[in-house]
């Protein structure tokens, strides 16, 4: 059985606050980047469960070339299969465009049970790729589980939370599922995983390495919403004119005569 774990490059949630609103559209926002802290709970799980069914973890992830910083973290973590997709054609993707793009390269892994996500980005933070991936894949979706009870016989029993309570929900086989902070606690990568990461090769793939990925349903171009149209709001124009008048009430009835010429009141 394969677990696998999607992952994405974040700021560093202690220099967030240091981002500005122009940067957001560059991709450089000039802090630390960071495995999504929500995506190291996926990659621990996927660990962990393929201890307990002697499986196989892949993480992969959709980005740029600096991504391969979120694919290093998993392998440090003792992730055994790292898949970076990138190409230039996948920059400015929206969820849906970048749902796309994981769910056409996971299909390329054979025998693949589980898709593990975080619950969501830190800085996106929409929280729906996941349910993209399923939807491209024609499969389940299980979002905020706390707890993956069992993987056997094409089904998975996993607990999720919810407002009013926890729920169990038994789902077949492949799915997606989005994990929440209370499903385990991640791992510190040791210096043997640290090691293997920084030797492990991450070539990118690009849609040509990747059939049944469309380059014109991915990219800026697919998008609904494209951030590189973010702009400032432009400048508000004010004048400033001073009412003229020998008294106060000179001044008011003035004032008053203006604001009515302009249908302010
Ligand atoms: C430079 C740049 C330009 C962008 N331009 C646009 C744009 O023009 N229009 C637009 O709508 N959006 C744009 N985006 C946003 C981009 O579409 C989202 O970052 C992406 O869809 C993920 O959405 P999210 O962050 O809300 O993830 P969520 O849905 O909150 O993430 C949930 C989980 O899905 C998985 N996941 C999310 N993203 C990835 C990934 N990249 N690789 C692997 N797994 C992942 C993780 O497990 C994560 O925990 C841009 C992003 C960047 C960096």
């Amino acid at each position: 059985m394969k677990f696998i774990a999607c992952v994405k490059l974040t700021p560093d949630t202690e220099q967030l606050a240091e981002v500005r609103l122009e940067k957001v559209s560059t991709g450089d926002l000039g802090v630390t980047m960071v495995l999504n802290p929500w995506d190291e709970y996926a990659v621990e799980e996927v660990l962990q469960l393929a201890e307990r069914y002697d499986g196989d973890t892949v993480a992969i992830t959709v980005g740029n070339e600096d991504f391969v910083e979120a694919l290093k973290r998993a392998v440090a973590m003792g992730v055994g299969e790292a898949v970076l997709l990138s190409d230039p054609a996948f920059a400015g993707s929206d969820a849906w465009g970048t749902a796309d793009i994981l769910a056409q390269a996971i299909k390329q892994q054979d025998g693949y049970a589980l898709v593990l996500t975080g619950k969501q980005s830190v800085d996106g933070n929409s929280g729906v790729v996941g349910a993209g991936v399923a939807c491209k894949l024609g499969i389940p979706y299980v979002s905020n589980v706390i707890k993956i009870e069992d993987v056997s016989g094409g089904y998975a029993v996993v607990r999720r939370m919810l407002d009013e309570g926890v729920q169990t929900v038994k789902v077949s086989l492949p799915a997606v599922v989005s994990v929440s902070i209370e499903i385990n606690e991640p791992r510190y990568p040791n210096f043997m995983g640290i090691r293997k990461a920084s030797r492990m090769q991450y070539p990118a793939q690009g849609v040509g390495d990747i059939p049944g990925l469309e380059s014109g349903k991915v990219g800026v171009g697919a998008a609904l919403v494209k951030w590189t149209d973010l702009r400032k709001p432009p400048k508000r124009g004010s004048q400033c004119e001073f009412i003229q008048g020998a008294s106060a009430v000179e001044q008011a009835t003035s004032l008053v005569d203006k604001l009515i010429a302009d249908k302010v009141i």
